[in-house]
């Protein structure tokens, strides 16, 4: 059966899609006053077949925020920052991957601490940050107890390195690593439309 829908809007709530003698209300709608009004942000569908006016709202694209927790995995280290491309934002895979650059300065919370970002953070690693800005680059932060490295490699052979005390180890070479560890380290947890997955275990 062909979809009878004939008109397409973009209306916000309490704008008016029509009256109760013409339509019944539908999703994302709501009646008062026998008139239809629209009860979130989206697009108007009229369906004339079968007399029924609805909102279907409006997804507003994933992308990062000033205070949102983003996964960022490192793909180049300077002495002073590292350039990370932003995966997940609030565990939501991103369609876009975005630049974020986390300078040393934004890693531990006392200054005489500050030492080379390479004890920090290293290529490949994957970072658990919170984002300061609103428009790229991004700029993170990693100072919270929470936030750090959740996922790490292996810098000799690649293996995922394990947590044991508050130290990185190799499980094939012994290898020992430093890191400013998050919360959670050894797995990653993502969502991207109706997949769930979590990685690193
Ligand atoms: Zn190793």
């Amino acid at each position: 059966m062909r979809e009878e829908k004939t008109l397409e809007d973009l209306v916000i709530p309490g704008d008016r899609l029509g009256v109760a003698e013409e339509f019944l209300p539908g999703p994302g709608t709501y009646e008062v006053g026998y008139q239809i009004r629209a009860a979130a942000i989206g697009k108007v569908v009229k369906d004339l077949l079968n007399k029924v006016v609805s909102v279907k709202p409006y997804k507003l694209p994933v992308m990062p925020y000033s205070g949102a927790i983003v996964l960022a995995v490192v793909i180049e280290m300077r002495e002073d920052f590292a350039r990370t491309k932003i995966l997940a934002v609030n565990n939501i895979l991103l369609n876009y991957s975005f630049t974020g650059i986390l300078h040393v300065s934004q890693v531990v919370e006392k200054a005489g601490e500050i030492k080379q970002m390479y004890s920090y953070v290293r290529i490949g690693d994957v970072v658990k940050s919170k984002v300061l800005n609103s428009f790229p680059p991004y700029l993170l932060t990693i100072k919270d107890a929470k936030l750090g490295v959740v996922l790490a490699s292996c810098s000799k052979c690649g293996t995922q390195l394990r947590l044991s005390k508050d130290k990185l180890k190799c499980p094939e070479c012994g290898n020992i690593e430093t890191r400013k560890l998050g919360h959670g380290y050894g797995s990653v947890y993502i969502e991207a439309g109706d997949t769930k997955a979590t990685f690193g275990r």
